[in-house]
């Protein structure tokens, strides 16, 4: 019988292990129609002032409509687009509508309103094809300060040349960058240093936990006491309760992102929170 199941899970494996790679490129045919077809879209996700739960900015989210589907989480395409040259073309697109937001917003709020933009790795090679995007952002009349680009911390360990030169560029359009997942990585911080960094995102692995593991409690508090003697600002990722927000809030963290606060939304309705929850203009932060 054991032999029988064995067999049995073997050709079970096979066959799952062809439906996967099927799948898979079937997903890399649909997704190379699907900005054509305008099946993605962006959700954001707004960044709240810990103090008082004022918006600060948002970060752009990708989502991909598939028709027979449903909703794809970007988990699951973004290896595929990236896998298949599709990350340019997707980028651009995903930094387009993401300007073409925070112009709006800017707008309408009467400040920089600003938006985070995930860049993979692929996005920063010389082969990914991009578009302009300075150039764009002047056709827009955006101020660079518009834009966050969160990149991961594996980027800065050994830096291609076109890294350091794109991070370049950015600082001195004034564009932020942010090092999203900070402490999941590598753990070295000697980088931090020698790029301009303006964030941190503390990984929501250590958040989850907070109140009742005092290992990631304490790993959290040392991010933040690290970023804040950089020089640098601190967002915790993936809050999803008061507690959470508290001991954070405690801890010094000046900026908080999760589902307490609100989950990834349609532009509509991070346009109705910004009107009824307005962003704090001219805001400073507390001295010391
Ligand atoms: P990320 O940049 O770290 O984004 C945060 C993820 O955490 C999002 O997942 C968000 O929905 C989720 N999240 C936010 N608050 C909470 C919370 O309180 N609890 C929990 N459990 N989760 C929370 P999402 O939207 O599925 O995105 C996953 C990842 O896909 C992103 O991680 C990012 O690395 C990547 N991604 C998303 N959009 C883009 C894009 O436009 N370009 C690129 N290159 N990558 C993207
Ligand atoms: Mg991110
Ligand atoms: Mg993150
Ligand atoms: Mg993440």
């Amino acid at each position: 019988a054991a032999k029988a199941a064995g067999k049995n899970q073997f050709s079970y494996f096979t066959e799952s292990m062809d439906e996967k790679a099927h799948a898979k490129l079937s997903l890399s045919t649909e997704l190379r129609q699907a900005i054509a077809k305008g099946q993605l879209f962006l959700h954001f996700q707004p960044v709240v002032h810990l103090r008082d739960g004022h918006i600060l900015k948002a970060e752009a989210l990708l989502r991909w409509r598939h028709p027979r589907l449903g909703m794809i989480e970007p988990s699951r395409f973004i290896p595929v687009a990236e896998e298949s040259g599709m990350m340019g073309p997707i980028g651009d697109w995903v930094f387009r509508e993401a300007a073409t937001c925070a112009k709006r917003w800017s707008e309408c709020t009467g400040t920089i309103f600003q938006i985070a933009v995930n860049k993979s790795p692929v996005q920063f090679m010389p082969r990914c094809l991009e578009s302009d995007w300075l150039g764009y952002l002047q056709e827009l009349e955006l101020p660079g300060e518009s834009l966050v680009i969160e990149i991961t911390e594996g980027m800065l360990l050994n830096p291609a040349p076109s890294v350091t030169s794109k991070l370049l560029q950015y600082r001195d359009a004034g564009i932020q960058v942010a090092i999203d997942d900070f402490g999941t990585g590598y753990s070295s911080m000697s980088y931090l240093h020698q790029f301009h960094i303006d964030y941190l995102k503390i990984d929501r692995s250590f958040v989850h936990d907070i109140a009742t593991n005092p290992v990631h409690r304490t790993i959290a508090e040392t991010i933040i006491v690290m970023a804040h003697k950089l020089g640098l600002s601190v967002i915790a990722e993936g809050i999803e309760t008061r507690t959470q927000k508290e001991i954070l809030q405690q801890a010094g963290c000046d900026y908080g992102q999760g589902f307490y606060f609100s989950h990834p939304v349609p532009e509509e309705q991070l346009t109705r929170m910004l009107a009824s929850r307005p962003t704090t203009p001219g805001h400073r932060d507390p001295p010391g």
